[in-house]
């Protein structure tokens, strides 16, 4: 069997994290199977759907490096083909008209409600004579469904699933104004896409005991479904804006690297004994269904940090270069060729130390920025009198050593005994007057990528006490 599977997003939104983790779990799936993963945007909602949240999804699919195999479908196009179906299924006998008016299916409603049953649709129309049909109501076609019997799913993730069909109403397939409805535009898409395993958030398990209705009504072949747990906050409740970024593009913003971010949505509800770091080609190999677990994930912002630096190490430097220098920017910093040259060389260093691409630029920022340079208030408390005095006496040592990183070293090691002083007496308060801040990599290899002029006006505006305001909100 030729595997295919769909991520299916309603472009109403952003494409959030569970979204996310749905569209790679599908991916693996397929990829593992050597099978195929196929998009279709489900913009049948035209009065929720836009064009940007189409976009956001297209853009979050491709930065999540979860390409598609395929055309991209989209729902709204396929209408035709959805009232073909519904008209099948009217002619088959399988569906019937139902010319209900709004206010009857309100009272049936009501009535429902005040029995205390759920509202459900009464059949009044499953075997009445269209002759009967008032005048001037425009019917929808409902589903007749059988009353007998229960619905039984062999779920890939929940396990067997049943529901009596006596629990489920004749639901509408095409609506009065001729529109088909979600339900239905489903089944006929995934039926004609040849989707072999359906795989989403366990909110839809109860739109799949409808839909198989409507599959068998059809006699189609049903996929195979799989109903994954929705990711929540750490406090156990459904994943909003206050426990943190739920939008894929935030975490972007935010400086997690996609392939961080897809490590972490695996390993959250699938398990692979310890083995947490796990690249995209292991994901597809290992990847399999039933290490899918039923709970609900809870989403844990600091290991998703956490394994983010472990992606940033490990990540190319250029790369890194390239997004820092394009962040930098954003800030309202220049980075001319001598800032970026002295970013190559120091990336191996400054990836070291953070944790994310926004960390990776706060660090970056002192190589890009004009003397005076802004002082973090440790760094400026390092800058005692003593500390200048001393600094004062290192300049004429700077001005004559080679600036290679061993020399460097050599010449601070040798500066620090004569001043009767350890390395990192000399040494902290030259980083703070070379980078404003405390923590930058090796202090021989900051000087020697900052390069003799730079750190000689950067000593001397330090020891006279210059110091900039911070505009560049980094
Ligand atoms: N469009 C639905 C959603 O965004 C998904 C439907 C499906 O996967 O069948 O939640």
């Amino acid at each position: 069997m030729n595997i295919r599977t769909r991520f299916a997003p309603s472009p109403t939104g952003l494409l959030h994290i569970g979204g996310a983790r749905t569209a790679l779990f599908n991916y693996l799936f397929a990829k593992h199977h050597g099978g195929e993963f196929l998009l279709r945007i489900e913009d049948t909602d035209k009065a929720r759907s836009t064009n940007e949240a189409v976009q956001v999804i297209l853009n979050g699919m491709e930065w999540l490096g979860l390409n598609h195999d395929g055309q991209t479908v989209y729902q709204s196009q396929r209408e035709a083909r959805h009232v073909e179906v519904a008209l099948q299924l009217l002619a088959e006998g399988k569906a019937y008209r139902c010319y209900c008016t709004a206010e009857e299916l309100q009272a049936m409603r009501e009535k429902a409600m005040a029995e205390k049953r759920p509202p459900r649709y009464d059949g009044r129309w499953r075997d009445r004579d269209p002759a009967e049909a008032p005048a001037g109501v425009k019917p929808a076609i409902r589903l007749k469904a059988p009353r007998e019997g229960e619905v039984v799913l062999a779920d890939l993730v929940q396990g067997e699933v049943r529901v009596k069909n006596a629990e489920m109403d004749d639901m509408i397939i095409l609506r009065s104004d001729g529109t088909p409805t979600y339900l239905h535009a489903v089944v006929v898409d995934d039926h004609d896409m040849a989707i072999t395993h359906v795989i989403r958030g366990d909110d839809h398990l109860t739109n799949t005991f409808r839909q198989i209705q409507i599959y068998d009504a059809l006699g189609w072949h049903k996929p195979a479904f799989a109903h994954i747990p929705l990711i929540h906050g750490a406090d156990g409740a459904k994943l909003s804006k206050r426990h943190g970024a739920v939008s894929i593009l935030e975490f972007r913003e935010q400086g997690f690297l996609p392939e961080a971010l897809c490590n972490y949505l695996l390993r959250l509800g699938w398990g692979h004994g310890d083995e947490e770091f796990l690249a995209r080609e292991k994901q597809v190999e290992l990847f399999t269904l039933e290490g899918v677990g039923r709970a609900a994930s809870r989403m844990d912002y600091a290991k998703l940090t956490h394994l983010n630096g472990m992606w940033l190490r490990q990540a190319d430097d250029a790369r890194l270069v390239k997004d820092v220098m394009q962040r930098l920017v954003t800030a309202g910093l220049t980075v001319d060729t001598a800032a970026l040259a002295r970013l190559a060389v120091l990336m191996p260093g400054l990836k070291e130390r953070a944790k994310t691409l926004e960390e990776l630029t706060a660090s970056s920022a002192f190589l890009a920025r004009a003397v005076p340079l802004p002082f973090e208030p440790k760094a400026l408390a390092l800058l005692s009198d003593d500390a200048k005095d001393m600094l004062k006496r290192l300049l004429p040592v700077l001005e004559a050593t080679d600036f290679s990183v061993t020399a460097l070293d050599a010449a601070l090691r040798a500066f620090a005994e004569a001043e009767g002083r350890k390395l990192g007496q000399v040494a902290q308060p030259l980083r703070a007057a070379l980078t404003g801040s405390t923590m930058s990599p090796g202090i021989d290899a900051t000087i020697s990528a900052l390069g003799r002029d730079e750190v000689i006006e950067r000593l001397c505006a330090a020891i006279d006490g210059k110091v900039a305001a911070d505009k560049n909100q980094i």
